[in-house]
């Protein structure tokens, strides 16, 4: 079959290098991909906004199934679009994608099928804004409603400063569209987690667990951003956490969006914070997390094609996901200065000497190849993912690669999979 997947950061990078793997799959297109998987697939120059173009390029070279890796299509209504014209696509709809698409209505879903989650309000004003905070103990949580790729949170120590908070995202408009809602929560203290798993709707089938890391610095020091770095399996989620998720959180979830006719057919993704009082709900992604989905399918060992189709069709209760015992690490390299300003276009060396690494792979976020030569082009630059025989031989196998790679500016953190390794996986 040819494949088509739409997005070109680590995460899909990842999904290409997966499906390429399958016997099923004949041909690969990325749109807009990266120099890196542009080494694996054949790149089409359409942004993932560009639906209508995405549909056309997908009817012209009979593309058989569609895999979604970002947000931003799924919240513009892909999946709606390309069954219409009878194409096949791995996407929630529309509505089921607002779960990530508005925090506002994520946290009313919740609230309204009594699953554990902070006390909120949501506010277009910020006078209303501003009183609801007045009743709250520091630190205060403010949040951008709509997509903001994973900068709209601010955590804020003291009163003033998230009333700033408040005005930055409805008056200064710094989240633009994003900030016509402001979401105000109790702060939550706790280990987090996230837990993605497929769902058709009807049944879940759980994928491996995994963490990330979302500051950039060691320590998990500094300002959040996309990811940089996460490991799977992690050990925080145990079992019995596992069995509360599923009950507490899962099963009232997908029953709540039934009772509103949202049938979700896709990657859900649960951010999650594991309390004194349980697992309580952060927020929810409509796609694989990026970083995540590195190691996982470094860690899958069947193939995704029929996962994907069982989702699709509602046969997902039909189906197993096999996972490789070894756990994996992926260490994000970063351009020097990310998540604020930094520069493009630096030499990137030492990636020929990983070619035919045996026990990893370097996934591609921000690459572009000019004249042979393999340039940065974005602030995640190369996600290092590795296996081992347990987490501290992953560990070691991925920095061991990552000393290979330079450029000037490169950042990494030196700590990913520490709180694992702790743990004694
Ligand atoms: P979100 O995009 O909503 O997951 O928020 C991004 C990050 O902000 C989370 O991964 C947490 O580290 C932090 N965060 C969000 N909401 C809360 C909360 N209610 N309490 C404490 N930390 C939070």
């Amino acid at each position: 079959m040819k494949v088509l997947v739409i997005g070109s950061g680590g995460r899909e990078h990842a999904l290409v290098w997966k499906l390429r793997q399958s016997p099923r799959v004949e041909k690969i297109y990325c749109a807009p991909g990266n120099a890196g998987i542009g080494e694996l697939a054949e790149l089409a120059p359409i942004n993932p906004d560009r639906l209508d173009d995405l549909a056309a390029f997908a009817e012209k070279e009979k593309i058989d199934l569609t895999v979604v890796g970002p947000e931003l299509p799924l919240v513009l209504g892909i999946a709606e679009l390309f069954e219409k014209k009878g194409l096949r696509v791995f996407a929630p709809g529309r509505a089921a994608a607002r779960l990530e698409g508005s925090k506002a209505f994520a946290k009313e879903i919740l609230q309204e099928n009594n699953i554990p989650t902070a006390a909120f309000g949501a506010f277009s004003a910020a006078a209303a804004a501003k009183k609801y905070l007045a009743g709250l103990k520091p630190p205060y949580v403010i949040k951008a409603d709509g997509l903001a790729a994973g900068k709209g949170v601010l955590i804020c120590a003291v009163r003033e400063e998230a009333e700033s908070a408040v005005d930055d995202v409805l008056v200064r408009r710094l989240f633009g569209a994003a900030g016509e809602k402001v979401v105000i929560e109790e702060f939550l203290a706790g280990e987090e987690a996230s837990f993605m798993m497929l769902t058709d709707g009807e049944h879940i089938l759980p994928l491996a667990s995994s963490q990330d890391h979302k500051r950039v610095f060691d320590g998990d020091e500094g300002p959040n951003t996309g990811g940089m770095g996460a490991y799977s399996p992690a050990p925080a989620v145990t079992p019995e956490i596992h069995r509360r998720i599923a009950e507490e959180i899962l099963t009232p979830l997908l029953r709540g969006l039934k009772k509103r006719g949202i049938r979700y057919r896709g990657v859900l993704y649960v951010g999650l914070m594991l309390t004194a009082d349980g697992p309580k709900v952060l927020e929810f992604n409509a796609r694989f997390g990026d970083p995540e989905c590195q190691p996982l399918m470094a860690r899958l060992k069947s193939d995704l094609v029929p996962l994907i189709e069982a989702t699709i069709d509602g046969r997902l209760d039909q189906v197993k996901a096999e996972w490789h015992d070894e756990p994996a690490v992926c260490v994000v390299l970063t351009a020097g200065g990310y998540p604020g300003e930094y520069e493009k276009g630096k030499e990137i060396h030492g990636l020929d000497a990983l070619k035919d690494w045996r026990n990893g792979a370097v996934f591609h976020a921000g690459t572009v190849k000019k004249d042979g030569r393999w340039l940065t082009a974005g602030g995640r630059v190369l996600g290092v993912t590795a296996r081992g025989k347990d987490i501290a031989a992953a560990v070691a196998e991925a920095y061991r690669a990552v000393e290979k790679i330079h450029w000037e500016g490169m950042h990494y953190r030196k700590d990913i999979a520490k709180r694992a390794l702790v743990s004694g996986l």
